[in-house]
């Protein structure tokens, strides 16, 4: 299909600095878990979004010098020469595909505690560390002689970077990641010398990086600089009109601005919470600060908003983090008019979560994200069929349709068997929450793959029994039938069920299923700590009901930390009315009341509560398998040669994890496994020479 022309200005060429990129597709630096834990698997990473078509692809922050690293994240180093070997095998993989490889220098300064290296870290002040755990670790001011190591370390590193291969480097100021936004802010940067005061004094340092950098390597390197536009945390913070002081003021210094939000919470803020573009009016009129290009994000999916953004003179390249983990491809899809086959990013932030648990980077929308080098698996091609079996898949939901779309696209047949009248499973329910209905375009992705799929064939109202199944000669079966919510409290904090009496009981099914509490003082009880429990509380609130939320953890929805949305949901139950009880758990209820035991004390509380939402564990729905296990002795007569539980139906999860089991299913569909060997591969540390008896003799 021809690309409409509208698109065409995406496709622009744009100088930055000695070098041009190639369109306006801009892969800003995204963390991912890997860095230098896994740099074959980041270099594959990187290499597939220069494959799709983006013009410009980043590392995530390189740290340049032990003084500063956020251990236990995971990221890049620049630290010695030792790193180069592994920042060129980055840079070459993008090469590859003629994008622009930019490095992401990064000294994070007074929000590093240095765990690993054990330096004292150093800030504009003596400060607390600004760092996630609140570690009892303290920064230095740092002293003139500090800022000239500081100076010299940005040189080398930019250096290295260029000797790796590098095309663009940063100097990055943004977040409260990059070291130097420390100076800029008012409220840590209290010094009294020429990097204290005045925005032009606080701006000092940032302009003597930018410039040492341009010095050591902007004749044949971009040198980009990333800075926050506000903090949103009012006028204390380091806010709008102060970011758009500093860019005019140092306008012309870089060769690129990469503008952001800070924290990161808000620069990646969900789907829940921030529509797709919700950072423009935070970057609106800066282009007209500098001659230079500038690059935003906003969880751009749609080339209509990204072409705006463009011709109305917002940015000059559209940047991209989360929307290049979900599609890759997104920029081959629009060069090439392909737009159904967008994958579009939900927002869900479960990306982030791979760095924030020092785990390698996975996404809801694509599973590959990841696994690309260490279990060589593509975000869009999969290797052909390896036979003519055919494949009938129960359950449509993220993990059959995954399936059921990864083996279509391998040339098996398929034949997708769903009870009930829709596609999507447990989103078909979840995508009518509150915020969470860019959740659904997970199901309406794979739907609209699969209908131009011949040889994929969909049955609704189709609730099969093992006697049906063995009665349609599949050769492979995939049972996808998910899960369902407890009606108990077993989950984490106890695991025997709590007694209840004659207490209304729903559960997430019940209330998705438009079922109501009879009584108005709802308790609900969450011990999954995911985003189920806040959800159902901001709903029932939302409708008028008394929602107290109980939970053996300390706040809610706890585990959405690692997406960076818990202070948010918790605000908003807060302001919805919902009363929080902490480290509680539900020890019995009936009559009216429940009772409730501190986790700590055990000391017990009565409180009223006319019905009980459970918010626990799940239970897989194992009935189908266990019925056709039984008859295993007629596999072979009907021809069956494999029974396979997937997603929810196997262990529930998220559906991030549900998707990337179907697409395991898919891709080892055929393959006999090895069973002593790993199931992916991984890169083992090289050993130095190593002297024991000249250490241990000391
Ligand atoms: P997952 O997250 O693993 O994909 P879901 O719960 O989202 O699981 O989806 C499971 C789907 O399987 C639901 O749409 C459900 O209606 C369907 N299903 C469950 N049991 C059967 C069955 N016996 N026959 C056909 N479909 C089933
Ligand atoms: Fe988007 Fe979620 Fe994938 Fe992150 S994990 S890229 S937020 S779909």
């Amino acid at each position: 299909m021809a690309r409409d022309p509208r698109y065409d200005i995406l496709f622009d060429q744009v100088r930055i600095g000695p070098v041009v990129s190639k369109n306006r597709f801009f892969q800003v630096p995204h963390c991912n878990g890997m860095g230098y834990r896994d740099p074959s698997a980041l270099a594959t990473m990187r290499a597939v979004k220069a494959q799709g078509g983006w013009g410009v692809v980043c590392s995530e922050q390189a740290e340049i010098h032990p003084s500063a690293e956020i251990c236990p994240f995971i990221e890049l180093r620049v630290w010695s020469d030792q790193d180069i070997p592994m920042l060129a095998r980055i840079a070459d993989s993008i090469h590859q595909y003629d994008a622009l490889a930019g490095l992401q220098l990064c000294h994070n300064g007074m929000n590093a505690p240095n765990l690993y290296s054990r330096e004292i870290p150093m800030g504009p002040a003596d400060l607390p560390v600004y760092s996630v755990f609140n570690d009892p670790v303290q920064a230095r001011a740092m002293d003139k002689e500090d800022i000239r190591n500081l100076r010299k370390w940005h040189r080398d590193a930019a250096i290295r970077a260029k000797r790796a291969g590098y095309n663009i480097v940063y100097v990055y100021a943004g977040k409260l990641f990059g070291g130097p936004m420390f100076f800029l802010s008012r409220r840590f940067n209290t010094r009294t010398d020429e990097y204290g005061g005045s925005l032009e004094n606080r701006a000092r340092l940032l302009k003597e990086l930018i410039e040492d950098v341009k010095d050591a390597v902007g004749d044949t390197m971009g040198v980009a600089c990333r800075i926050s536009m506000d903090e949103m945390i009012g006028e204390e913070g380091f806010h709008a009109a102060e970011a758009r002081d500093v860019i005019e003021h140092l306008g012309e210094v870089p060769d690129l601005w990469d503008l952001t939000l800070s924290s990161w919470d808000n620069d990646s803020q969900t789907s829940r919470f921030a529509e797709e573009g919700y950072q423009e009016p935070f970057v609106l009129g800066v282009k007209k600060l500098t001659s230079k290009p500038v690059v935003g994000v906003g969880r751009f999916t749609s080339p209509d908003t990204m072409v705006r953004m463009i011709r109305q003179g917002v940015l000059d390249f559209v940047g991209a983090a989360r929307p290049s983990i979900a599609d890759p491809f997104l920029p081959e899809k629009i060069r090439e008019g392909r737009m159904e086959d967008i994958r579009e990013c939900i927002g869900c932030n479960i990306c982030v979560s791979g760095d924030h648990t020092a785990s390698i980077v996975r996404c809801t929308q694509n599973p590959a994200m990841g696994e690309e080098w260490r279990r060589g698996w593509h975000p869009e091609y999969i290797r052909e069929k390896e036979s003519d079996a055919r494949v009938l898949v129960v359950g449509a939901g993220p993990s059959g349709l995954e399936a059921a779309m990864m083996l279509g696209r391998r040339g098996y047949d398929v034949a997708v068997a769903e009870r009930g009248t829709a596609l999507g499973g447990r989103l078909i329910g979840e995508r009518r929450l509150p915020g969470l209905s860019a959740w659904g375009r997970v199901a309406d992705y794979r739907a609209g793959q699969l209908a131009t799929m011949p040889n994929v064939e969909i049955f609704y109202d189709s609730d099969l029994s093992a006697q049906d199944i063995l009665g349609f000669g599949f050769e492979h079966i995939v049972l996808a039938t998910g899960s369902s919510w407890r009606r108990d409290t077993v989950a984490r904090a106890s695991l025997t069920a709590a007694p209840l009496g004659s207490m209304e009981v729903l559960t997430p099914d019940d209330i998705m299923a438009g079922v109501r509490p009879a009584a108005r003082e709802v308790l609900l009880y969450d011990d999954d700590h995911y985003y189920m429990g806040g959800v159902v509380a901001e709903l029932l609130a939302a409708e008028g009901f008394a929602v107290t939320l109980v939970t053996p953890a300390a706040e809610a929805s706890v585990w959405t930390h690692n997406t960076m949305e818990q202070h948010r949901i918790q605000a908003r139950l807060l302001e919805s009315g919902v009363s929080i009880r902490a480290h509680r758990i539900l020890q019995e209820a009936a009559d009216g009341t429940a009772t409730l035991a501190c986790i700590y004390t055990g000391r017990t509380e009565i409180v009223p509560c006319g019905t009980v939402v459970l918010v626990t564990a799940r239970l897989p729905r194992k009935a189908l398998a266990q019925s056709l296990r039984e008859q295993s002795e007629s596999w072979g007569d009907a021809g069956l040669r494999s029974v396979t539980v997937i997603g929810d139906a196997l262990a529930p999860g998220t559906i991030a994890a549900a998707v990337w089991s179907g697409r395991r299913y898919a891709e080892e569909l055929d393959t006999v496994p090895d069973p002593d060997a790993l199931p992916f591969r991984r890169e083992v540390a090289e050993l130095l020479p190593f002297d024991l008896s000249a250490i241990l003799a000391r």
